[in-house]
């Protein structure tokens, strides 16, 4: 019997150790840290064997194959043995790929891939499709595969899965954009992290298709170096010959397969992104059938996804808006761009080598206060010191809260768009934006 072990027990870790149970492997799951409860119960439900706290090499390393989570980076001692013993790793989803027939549509970038994903999601749904969500948002693909039965999946792949992925294919592959992020894992080199969201169209055949941002010069100029195959579907802000989704005046327009178009007003979303990521989505549905009056319908109807350009509130005439996922400067840069009032920006946390020019102009433009919230703020002053806007630091989230409220005048905005990692004050971004709408609740 082959013998398949997963390092690392999460949401995607556990969910393929079930799904190689069913196909009949050995399998013994390992993880570092502790597991959460509901998913011990799941691996001991399967009997499935498991270990956590360390990594025992005798269990591991006689693996036919390996299952990595991808949060575990290749420089930790467990994998360069794994390597050493030249072990296969592959991913879930590479692993998951290989027992469903499901369509997939896959959606990387470095920003608005759970946007994309959700809507896209939300807009196959509401047309009554059989599909399921999975990858770095909702359930995990494997799980999915092993006790469900979808038509399609939507997926959203992270730099990290796809690095693990060789045979996996996507039948609709989507590519957002790609500006520098997680340089660490990738030896700090650009190329590196390139390389890895362009395996996002790798094993694409003429039947399949590639739908990509024909504005962002990384995507554009890393496109010449390849063969592809798949029906190309770009979109721009505007009318281009090469564009198949583009706006014309107030319309929202995609050529194709079914041409349509409607009023930008009517679009749930808002801001600039938010246009690129409807009309990722809606070629996207386009491409897997859905008829127009569907997707329009899709479009108006969606209601967002928590943490991102979310509404937290309205206090006497200031409005309070949580962006926590702006986890880097250019995802803070279209959440300034998307605003029509001063705003009062939120800075700060946990600082992955950022460059903060990029937003300097509209900062310049749009900012009445800034406040720091971290606990290293040195960069943001050295960055901001000598924009002569107010600034203020704070370490916790009410006092953050507070200090904007002061800085704020009725018909402003507060926004929470730090272009960093929660990690120095908070347990994730998720924890930080509901912080900040617990206090803007109590203020
Ligand atoms: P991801 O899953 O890639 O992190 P999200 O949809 O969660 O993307 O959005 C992350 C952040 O990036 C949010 O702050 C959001 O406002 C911003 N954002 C969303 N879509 C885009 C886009 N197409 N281009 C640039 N920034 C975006």
């Amino acid at each position: 019997m082959k013998r398949i072990v997963v390092l690392g027990a999460g949401e995607s870790g556990a969910g393929a150790a079930v799904l190689a149970r069913k196909e009949g492997f050995d399998v013994f799951v390992s993880d570092m840290s502790k597991i959460k409860d509901r998913y011990k119960k799941l691996l001991d439900d399967h009997q499935i064997a498991w270990e956590e706290g360390l990594h025992t090499e005798d269990l591991i390393l006689n693996a036919d194959e390996i299952i990595k989570s991808p949060g575990i980076p290749d420089n930790v001692p467990i994998i360069k043995n794994i390597q050493e013993k030249k072990i296969p790793i592959i991913s879930e989803i590479e692993f998951a790929g290989r027992y469903t027939h499901a369509k997939m549509i896959c959606i990387t970038g470095s920003n608005g891939k759970t946007t994309t994903t959700s809507l896209i999601y939300h807009i196959l749904k509401h047309a009554g499709y059989n599909v399921g969500l999975a990858g770095n948002i909702g359930r995990s693909l494997a799980l999915q595969v092993a006790e469900e039965n979808h038509d399609y999946y939507v997926i959203e792949l992270s730099s990290f899965q796809l690095d693990n992925m060789y045979d996996f294919k996507a039948d609709i592959a989507v590519l957002m954009n790609i500006t520098p992020d997680h340089l660490d894992r990738y030896d700090f080199k650009m190329q590196n992290y390139v390389d890895s969201k362009m395996r996002i169209i790798q094993n694409q055949t003429p039947d399949d298709a590639f739908v990509f941002w024909n504005d962002d010069p990384i995507v554009t100029e890393e496109l010449k170096k390849y063969n592809i195959k798949a029906k190309l579907c770009p979109f721009s802000e505007f009318k281009s010959d090469s564009s198949i989704g583009y706006t014309n005046e107030d319309e929202y327009v995609i050529e194709g397969p079914v041409p349509f178009n409607m009023e930008q007003e009517e679009l749930a979303l808002r801001g600039k992104h938010n246009l690129y990521n409807s009309l990722a989505a809606g070629i996207t549905a386009d491409l897997a059938g859905v008829s127009k009056e569907l997707i329009r319908e899709g479009l108006k109807t969606f209601e967002g996804v928590e943490h991102r350009l979310e509404k937290a509130g309205r206090v006497r005439g200031v409005e309070f808006v949580n962006d926590s996922k702006a986890t880097n400067v250019n995802a803070c840069w279209y959440a300034l761009d998307s605003m029509r009032t001063p705003v009062v920006l939120i800075l700060g946390g946990k600082d992955k080598g950022n460059d903060y020019s990029e937003i300097f102009d509209l900062v310049r433009e749009k900012c009445i206060g800034l406040v720091f919230l971290g606990v290293d703020n040195s960069k943001l002053h050295a960055a901001f010191d000598n924009f002569g806007i107010p600034i203020a630091d704070v370490k916790s989230m009410k006092d953050c809260v507070d200090e904007c409220y002061k800085m704020a005048k009725p018909g402003s905005t507060v926004l929470l768009s730090p272009c960093c990692a929660s990690f120095d004050l908070f347990k994730n971004m998720e924890d930080r934006g509901d912080q900040f709408k617990e206090c803007v609740k109590n203020l």
